[in-house]
C-alpha cells in the first residue's frame, strides 16, 4: 500500500506536470496522494511557486480529482519557516484554501544573513556554517533547532518535514547524532512536537538521492518516536513523478521494526489513519 503527501511539481522546483504525478501514481496503484509545493517566501529564490500561481495550483489539483476520483488527492504546501521574514502558515490555508501544511526548516537565519542546509551542494553548507557561523557548528545547529522549535510554537500546520535535515550535508564531518548536545535537541524536538500533536514524516529523499544514508529523522530516531507516541508518515519528497515511491518499501520496513502498527494519511485534506 503506498501513498506520499510530499511531492514537488512544476510550480515550484520539482518537474513535471501534476496530472504525470497522478497517473504515475495510479500507475503504481496508490492509496492517496498530495502535492505539497514550496510555499511563496517574500524574497528572491528559484524553488517556490510564485504566489500568483497558487489559484491556478489550486484548481489544477481540483480538476484532477474530478477527473481521477478513484484516487484520494489532496493539495497542501510545504511552508518555509524563518523568523519575521515567512508567511504565517494560515495565510495560505485562510486565504488558498490550502488543505494541509507540511512545516519545515530551509534555510536558518542569524544576524540578518539566511544559511541554505539543503539543496545537492555540500559547499553552500560548508560557505554558510563559515561566514555567517565562523564555523561554531554548535551556534549553527542551536539557530537551525530554535528557529524549529519556533516553527512549532507558532505556527499551524499538521506534518513536520525532515526534521534533523542540519545532518545531511554534516556527514559527520563537524558533529555525529550520538552527541549529548545533539541528542538534545532531537528530545526537545519530539517533546514539543508530542505537545503539539503533530505528525513527524519519515523523509527517503537522502536515501534515494544518495545524500544521506538514512532518513530524516534517522532510524534510531524513529524508535524514539514510537516509544513517545508520535504518529507518522512516509514521505518520498519526490521532486519527479518517478520519485514518487521510492524508499518507500525500506521506510516501511523500519517504521515497522520500529513497533509502528499504523500511519498518518492525508485523505482530501483530512488526517486519517491507515493501518499498516
Ligand atoms: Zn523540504
Ligand atoms: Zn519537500
Amino acid at each position: 500500500m503506498l501513498f506520499n503527501y510530499h511531492t514537488h511539481c512544476h510550480y515550484c522546483d520539482g518537474k513535471g506536470e501534476p496530472e504525470e504525478f497522478v497517473k504515475e501514481a495510479i500507475g503504481q496503484c496508490f492509496h492517496s496522494f498530495g502535492f505539497s509545493s514550496h510555499a511563496p517566501i517574500p524574497i528572491e529564490n528559484n524553488f517556490a511557486v510564485k504566489e500568483q500561481d497558487l489559484p491556478q495550483y489550486v484548481s489544477d489539483i481540483q480538476a484532477l480529482e474530478q477527473k481521477y476520483p478513484h484516487l484520494p488527492l489532496s493539495y497542501g504546501l510545504e511552508c518555509d519557516y524563518i523568523p519575521k521574514v515567512s508567511f504565517a502558515f494560515d495565510y495560505f490555508l485562510q486565504k488558498y484554501h490550502i488543505q494541509y501544511v507540511i512545516g519545515g526548516v530551509h534555510l536558518v537565519a542569524y544576524q540578518g544573513q539566511l544559511w541554505f542546509i539543503d539543496g545537492p551542494k555540500k559547499e553552500i553548507y560548508d560557505q554558510g556554517l563559515q561566514q555567517i557561523f565562523h564555523n561554531d557548528i554548535r551556534l549553527a545547529v542551536k539557530t537551525y533547532f530554535y528557529q524549529l522549535f519556533e516553527m512549532i510554537e507558532k505556527e499551524h500546520f499538521g506534518i513536520l518535514a525532515h526534521f534533523d535535515k542540519i545532518k545531511m550535508h554534516n556527514q559527520n564531518r563537524y558533529f555525529t547524532e550520538d552527541e549529548a548536545w545533539y541528542k538534545d535537541y532531537i528530545y526537545q524536538t519530539i517533546e514539543l512536537v508530542q505537545q503539539k500533536g503533530l505528525v513527524v514524516e519519515i523523509n527517503t529523499r537522502g536515501i534515494y538521492k544518495k545524500r544521506y544514508p538514512d532518513f530524516y529523522p534517522s532510524a534510531g530516531i524513529i524508535k524514539i518516536l514510537y516509544q513517545h507516541h508520535v504518529p507518522v508518515t512516509i514521505s518520498m519528497d519526490a521532486h519527479a513523478p518517478e520519485e514518487i515511491s521510492m524508499g518507500f518499501e525500506q521506510a516501511m520496513n523500519c517504521i515497522r521494526e520500529a513497533g509502528y502498527k499504523e500511519v498518518v494519511g492525508v485523505i482530501q485534506g483530512k488526517q486519517q489513519i491507515i493501518g499498516i
